[in-house]
């Protein structure tokens, strides 16, 4: 190994790439990494954790207004959008910084500089040649733009961050996690939102329970949502921005946001030419060791398209580091992976839909609890949380807990112990509550949901 410079070279100090190369490098790999724009990559700079900061800011109207059920007079508030972002880059700065003190403690050797693959062995890094054993590629993904007239007037969740003003008429196109995330903070901070979803209903792919009741929840705070609609020109104007939407109608807004899907970050980093497949997404595709179809290059994170979360990366990265420098050969586990959508309400799921439940196991318990949280009473706000169990029949696991309402990730952290461990519904069932709280509906929800047709024929 002596005859390169590097046991690993990483490229892409995100999550993944950072967690990769400190655990190989504490496993006594010689470890360099090359980052071409900050290190910490998409969650850390502009994308989970700013988002989550945003977030918070844009619950506060909501809060001061919850503040009158319970006695409080608020005086007039306003909101100051620089305030906000310098707070934030604040924050980002001070976590880049850590991001670096963890490398550099780790004793892993930093390239500030893009990393392109020459051959098998050996990169380009900012223009100095750089040989390595094995190179690992966690370059993440980048926001997808569709081929739409005037769509260099549109934003993603790239620049959001940097705007200078809150747009005062904002459009959000999508329907998937960024679109409701940043139509739910610019409606929460007061810009006056529209979401353009093209399909039938938000959130494709999760639970139909979830989307049908998130979707009411989300014109309750006062976004106008418009599903079945996309736009199909941006037109810039003295005024604003102009779209034209399917049906042929026009609006006009200030600023425009994309959602729509995001793919690997792999442009012209040399793949193709040393012979690393990729997928019809353009995902770098490994096996379950993260294994590229070149054997000393791997890919880890959202540029190979597996599950695209901040937490399945830092696990491939441990996984891999382990696999190729503790002798302990690992292969990431995809399985109930929790995940939430920091829409207002949030949601958070483990395991399975109704409809994957229903093709894997057949016949289903469901368990379905729809209400109004103890602090609305008081408050006045008629927000609705909900919370569906999805229960395999034969062998009374809990195969799916899905949850719309206040805290639903923080909530559902918990549960997914129990569901990664198998759990029953009746070990749910033995499992007391905390009084008052909206999370022990999980343990208290007995009465299975029956169709309402089924209801009827009894
Ligand atoms: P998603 O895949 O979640 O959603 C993309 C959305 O854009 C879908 O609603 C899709 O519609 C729509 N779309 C795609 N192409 C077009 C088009 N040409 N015109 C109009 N609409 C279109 O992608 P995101 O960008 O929201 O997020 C990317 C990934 O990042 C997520 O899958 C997730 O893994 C991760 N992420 C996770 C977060 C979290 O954990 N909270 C937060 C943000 C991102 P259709 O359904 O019809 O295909």
């Amino acid at each position: 190994m002596a005859e390169y410079d590097y046991d690993l070279f990483v490229i892409g100090a995100g999550s993944g790439g950072v967690r990769a190369s400190r655990m190989s490098a504490s496993f006594g790999a010689r470890v360099g990494i090359a980052e071409e724009y900050r290190f910490g990559g998409t969650c850390v700079i502009r994308g989970c954790v700013p988002k989550k900061l945003m977030v918070y800011a844009s619950h506060f109207a909501e809060e001061f207004e919850d503040a009158g059920g319970f006695g409080w007079t608020v005086g007039e508030s306003s909101f100051s959008w620089p305030a906000l972002i310098a707070a934030k880059d604040k924050e980002i700065d001070r976590l880049e910084g850590i991001y670096h003190n963890i490398l550099g403690n780790a004793g892993v050797e930093m390239h500030k500089g893009r990393a392109t693959i020459v051959d098998a062995h050996t990169l380009d890094v900012a223009g100095k040649t750089v040989t390595a054993d094995t190179i690992l590629v966690a370059t993440g993904g980048k926001p997808t733009l569709p081929d739409v007239p005037g769509i260099e007037h549109a934003i993603t969740s790239n620049e959001i961050f940097h705007l200078p003003d809150l747009p005062k008429r904002a459009a959000v196109v999508g329907g998937g996690y960024i679109a409701i995330e940043f139509a739910g903070i610019l409606n929460g901070l007061g810009a006056e939102t529209t979401l353009f979803y093209r399909g039938e209903q938000i959130l494709r792919g999760f639970d139909d329970d979830v989307r049908n009741h998130l979707a009411k929840e989300v014109v309750k705070k006062g976004l106008n949502l418009r599903t079945g609609t996309n736009v199909t020109s941006i037109e810039k104007t003295a005024t604003g921005l102009t779209l034209t939407l399917t049906d042929g109608t026009t609006t006009e807004v200030d600023a425009v946001l994309y959602g729509t899907g995001r793919h690997a970050n792999v442009d012209g980093l040399g793949l193709e030419a040393v012979g690393v497949e990729r997928n019809a997404w353009g995902g770098v595709v490994v096996d379950e060791f993260s294994q590229t179809t070149v054997p000393n290059i791997y890919a880890i994170g959202d540029v190979t398209n597996r599950v695209e979360l901040t937490p399945v990366a830092l696990m491939e990265g441990m996984a891999l580091a382990r696999t190729l420098y503790a002798g302990e050969p690992t292969s990431p586990d995809h399985k109930d992976v929790p995940h939430a959508v920091f829409s207002q309400p949030s949601c958070a799921i483990v395991g399975m839909t109704e409809a994957e439940a229903l093709a894997h196991y057949g016949e289903l318990d469901l368990y379905k609890s729809t209400f109004r949280a103890l602090k609305h009473t008081l408050s006045g706000n008629d927000e609705q949380t909900f919370m569906k169990l999805i229960v395999d029949q034969a062998s009374q696991k809990v195969v799916g807990v899905h949850m719309v309402g206040a805290d639903a990730a923080e909530i559902i952290q918990g549960v997914a112990i129990a569901v990664k461990m198998g759990a029953t519904k009746q070990q749910f069932d033995a499992t007391l509550g905390i009084h008052p709280t909206s999370a022990e509906e999980f343990v208290t929800m007995r009465d299975k949901w029956t169709p309402p047709q089924a209801e009827a024929a009894e």
